[in-house]
């Protein structure tokens, strides 16, 4: 016998904040390559968990003098160390009751295209679930209009993970659509990826789960990738140092996410001639030396979909965690997208 009690409370002690559990009926009308049957069949239960991401990874980048933090604490050893450890825990606490656990890897589908079904009736490897809505058919939250998944303990502030189980577990209670997100559009007017539509451009996404209908915005992730990656100007002082006459206005570009990914990421990890100009041998600097420091490298800071929405969140009070003060404490910056690198406000 396991409860779902006891499994969020494990959850709890091994390092999640929030815990969540869908039946297995909530996925239907995934897309086959996402929906997490085809992982575990026999699965009866997909488990959410979360960790937040503290307010004050946000700090140095509000300020303008400190980005690294970013990129070490609110992405990568938070996706790929704290977070699995908690997941990875639960899956063998789960696994001495008695039932598989599988904890599920953070890939996405988009970038892996499938190839050949290796039984007939089944997708081709890899199928990877959407997480975000996975966590919404666990009931942990819902999507904010800017896609990013939203909890009324922590606003936008948090990354999730996935366990399924065939132990049977009593599903959460599912978050009603805009509890959080009250379509307030700051994340639209504070994105510097220009990529978050209005609501009334009716760019619209929407999901269907039991007797629930959640919608989000349907995001430009091409610009929102070079954006997050340190391809603009108006979000990234590093690039202005690196490629100061470069001109490119990110609200023209109309690339894909894997062409934006494709192109970021291998610009980031690209080596060119020392000369007197630029002399360190890297084409972008500060993304090479996170992209082999760390792995992973992020420039945007969420301006628009996580600051300004947890600053809305707060202040509208529908978000749980409080905080003695305000976390905006000056204007906000904005770079100059003509290439200076000197910071001005908004
Ligand atoms: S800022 Fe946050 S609360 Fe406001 S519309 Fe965007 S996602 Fe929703
Ligand atoms: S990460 Fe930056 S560019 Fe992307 S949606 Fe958020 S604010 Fe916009």
């Amino acid at each position: 016998m396991l409860t779902a009690q006891q499994v969020k409370e494990y959850a709890k002690s091994a390092g999640a904040d929030l815990c969540g559990v869908a039946n297995m009926e909530r996925f239907d009308g995934a897309p086959e390559q996402m929906d997490p049957r085809h992982i575990f069949p026999e699965a009866k239960s997909a488990i959410v968990l979360a960790r937040r991401i503290p307010r004050g990874v946000y700090r140095g980048i509000e300020e303008g003098t400190h980005w690294s933090n970013y990129t070490f604490y609110g992405y990568n050893r938070l996706n790929t160390w704290l977070l699995p450890k908690a997941q990875y825990e639960t899956s063998c606490f789960i696994e001495d009751h008695g039932f598989e656990a599988t904890p599920v890897y953070p890939g996405v589908a988009e970038a892996e295209p499938s190839s050949a079904p290796r039984r007939e009736g089944q997708p081709g490897p890899n199928v990877y679930p959407n997480i975000r809505i996975a966590a919404v058919a666990a009931g942990v939250g819902e999507m904010g209009w800017s896609k990013v998944f939203m909890t009324k303990e922590f606003g936008p502030r948090q990354r999730l993970c996935m366990i399924l189980t065939d132990a049977e577990l009593e599903p959460d209670p599912l978050v009603e659509p805009n509890t959080v997100c009250n379509l307030c559009m700051e994340c639209v007017d504070y994105c510097t990826g220009h990529c978050i539509p209005h609501i009334r451009e009716g760019k619209v996404v929407e999901i269907q789960i039991e007797d629930k209908t959640y919608r989000w915005g349907d995001v430009d992730m091409g610009k929102c990738t070079l954006t997050h990656h340190g391809l603009n100007k108006e979000a990234s002082p590093f690039l202005a140092l690196d490629c100061p006459g470069l001109r490119m206005d990110v609200s023209e570009q109309e690339c894909s996410e894997e062409e934006a990914y494709k192109l970021t990421h291998s610009v980031g990890r690209a080596t060119w001639r020392k000369t007197p100009e630029f002399p360190t041998g890297h084409v972008l600097d500060y993304a090479y030396t996170m992209m082999f420091g760390v792995g992973y490298y992020a420039v945007c800071g969420a301006r628009g979909c996580i600051r300004q929405c947890m600053i809305s969140c707060e202040e509208g009070g529908r978000v749980e965690q409080t905080f003695h003060n305000e976390f905006r404490k000056k204007p906000m910056w904005l770079l100059d997208p003509a290439g200076n690198a000197s910071l001005k406000e908004d």
